[in-house]
């Protein structure tokens, strides 16, 4: 599918630098969010602007910045809502939107293939979205940083692994949109990432560690 033809939209909303996503197929006018954790009445407003019909929303991971508007959009539309197994449960919402998935997925938006990885770490059912070469990466990796693993269900081994074995096969032409404005850019190359960003690059466990602080 060509570039052209799939909808992408970054918004950078709330107090957290966080960026929500709009992906969507201009032909069916169809469209999910991602992270939907703040002012979801804009959300709403953009793609009604733009002219699509919300179908689904997918997070990253359960943390409250990256889902606390999922209750408040289920008012609005009934859809379902993909998150990792491992980070459902913790996701405050009616049983019956959550479509619990494992990784390995693909999830179509109208014409649109979203692929789902599971890349735990940051925390256990913690999942990117790669679509039409853009590598939604929630909290895992972050331009030239990655997500914390410091916090409660965060592993750096695993962490490591999910970069490293997961991420860093990807090709480097993939365009990198990260879960927060953290950076001075919003998106990056992953290529430039392999070799600039310390957290992608570094080889061994040991390393990571040292890096990381653990
Ligand atoms: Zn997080």
């Amino acid at each position: 599918m060509a570039e052209s033809t799939m909808y992408l939209k970054q918004l950078e909303l709330g107090p957290m630098q966080n960026f929500i996503y709009l992906i969507g197929d201009p032909e069916t006018r169809e469209a999910a969010v991602v992270d939907p954790g703040w002012e979801v009445p804009t959300i709403l407003k953009t793609l009604a602007q733009d002219g699509y019909r919300l179908t689904n929303a997918f997070v990253t991971h359960h943390h409250f910045d990256h889902v606390m508007g999922l209750a408040e959009l289920l008012t609005s539309v009934d859809i379902p809502i993909y998150a990792h197994r491992d980070d459902a449960p913790l996701i405050h919402v009616a049983p019956t939107s959550l479509k619990p998935v494992a990784g390995g997925e693909t999830v179509a938006v109208g014409r649109v293939s979203i692929q789902l990885i599971h890349t735990p770490g940051h925390t256990p059912g913690s999942q990117c979205l790669l679509v039409n070469g853009r590598l939604l990466s929630g909290d895992t990796l972050f331009i030239r940083g990655c997500g914390r693993c410091d916090l409660p269900g965060g592993d750096p081994r695993t962490l490591f692994e999910s970069l490293s074995k997961k991420l860093r096969p990807l090709n480097d032409e993939t365009i990198l949109c990260p879960g927060h404005h953290y950076a001075d850019v919003p998106t990056s190359r992953l290529g430039e990432e392999k070799q600039e960003n310390p957290y992608l690059s570094v080889a061994t466990l040991h390393e990571f560690l040292q890096l990381v602080g653990f």
